[in-house]
């Protein structure tokens, strides 16, 4: 008999997420600069704790993860009790859209959004909602705007990703405040450690019931492969993703990682300082080439060409020269490229590459 095993109603309209690319075939030298990551790897400290992780495979991890958080909650002078520590920050994402949205409600995010909130809206049941950006910027009346009797959360990364842009804190507090009752904000900051004397949305978090700040170590800390993310919100919120969360999400290994990472100073100006630099450095680069940028608050410029056909080629020379970018088609920038900051010698060679494309040599 044919089998009538059927998945619930909608998981199957989920497209699935499509990653940077990692490697191009035959090429050794070939430069990832696709996802955002550190181009110094981890720091010296985390890589130690990681060593030292090797002790203790056999016992079970923490979990409350008291020390993680508490380590989190000195660092950033936070309450740890309304910490939660998932894998990765789309771990807290995705027990933020169960948690709160399901069949008939909508989940908001901008027109470039990051592509996990659509994925987790789906996988809760919910119908994600798109409000349009102005010139790639989120646009906290168009979000306003969009929002209905059945809007249960609304998602703005800030800096936001594939764009780079930022809003200032002022008009998310505007957004906070104007939001109807049943309706949470999640402040996606996983680029926020790269702009000067942003919060994050910590200080709102404190001041309302209604904001939740997700962060990560997947990108200043250099720790993406290794998943380690958090939040910070209203202990009613926190009170519910408490009990989504599986009791050993995150190992040994993952936490005392990231509590090493925190503490390492020296890894994290040296990164902060390379990255303003050599990000000042390429965008310079590519409008001397022709290639228009907005203004980045993150690791990665979004290169913009005339049309999605220039985008595709330059795309190609890039990898025809061993280096791997983002195209971000499937975030509805088809003319557009992100790429990461990398070292010195990554942005050199990548100005290199655009600058002889756009001479027509590439
Ligand atoms: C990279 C990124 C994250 C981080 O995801 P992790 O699961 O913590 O690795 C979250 N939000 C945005 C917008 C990102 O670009």
């Amino acid at each position: 008999m044919p089998h009538q095993i059927r998945p619930q109603p909608g998981i199957m309209d989920i497209a699935l997420y499509q990653g940077g690319t990692a490697k191009i075939a035959g090429r050794e030298d070939a430069l990832k600069l696709s996802s955002n990551e550190n181009p110094f790897g981890a720091g010296e400290l985390a890589r130690e704790a990681y060593r030292r992780a090797g002790h203790d495979l056999h016992r079970y991890p923490s979990t409350d993860h008291a020390g993680l958080r508490a380590a989190l909650a000195a660092s950033y002078g936070l309450d740890a009790a309304r910490i939660i520590c998932g894998v990765g920050s789309d771990e807290v994402i995705t027990f933020l859209c169960q948690g709160f949205a399901g069949p008939g409600d909508e989940v908001l995010y901008s027109q470039h959004g990051f592509l996990m909130y659509p994925i987790s809206a789906m996988a809760a049941g919910a119908t994600p909602v798109k409000a349009p950006e102005r010139d790639r910027t989120t646009d906290i009346d168009a979000l306003l705007d969009a929002v209905t009797d059945r809007t249960k959360l609304v998602f703005v990364a800030n800096p936001n990703n594939p764009t780079g842009t930022f809003v200032p804190l002022s008009e998310l507090e505007r957004l906070a405040d104007s939001l109807p009752p049943q309706t949470l904000l999640v402040l996606d900051g996983a680029y926020a450690e790269y702009v000067d004397g942003y919060d994050g949305g910590a200080a709102l978090v404190d001041t309302r019931e209604n904001v939740v700040m997700t962060r990560t170590f997947s990108k200043l800390h250099g720790l993406g492969g290794l998943r380690i993310g958090w939040g910070y919100g209203p202990a009613h919120v926190m009170d519910v993703l408490n009990r989504l969360r599986g009791p050993f999400n995150l190992s040994n290994t993952q936490l005392d990682v990231a509590e090493a990472a925190l503490g390492d100073a020296a890894h994290i100006t040296r990164s902060l300082s390379e990255n303003a630099r050599l990000r000042g450095w390429l965008a310079e680069k590519l409008s001397a080439a022709g290639v228009a940028t907005d203004q980045s608050f993150a690791n990665f410029v979004l290169a913009r060409f005339d049309t999605p056909a220039q985008a595709t080629a330059c795309n190609a020379a890039l990898l025809a020269d061993g280096l791997i970018v983002r195209q971000v088609s499937s975030y509805g920038l088809p003319e557009a490229l992100r790429i990461t900051v990398g070292d010195e010698s990554a942005c050199r060679r990548v100005a290199h590459s655009i600058t002889r494309f756009m001479e027509g040599k590439g």
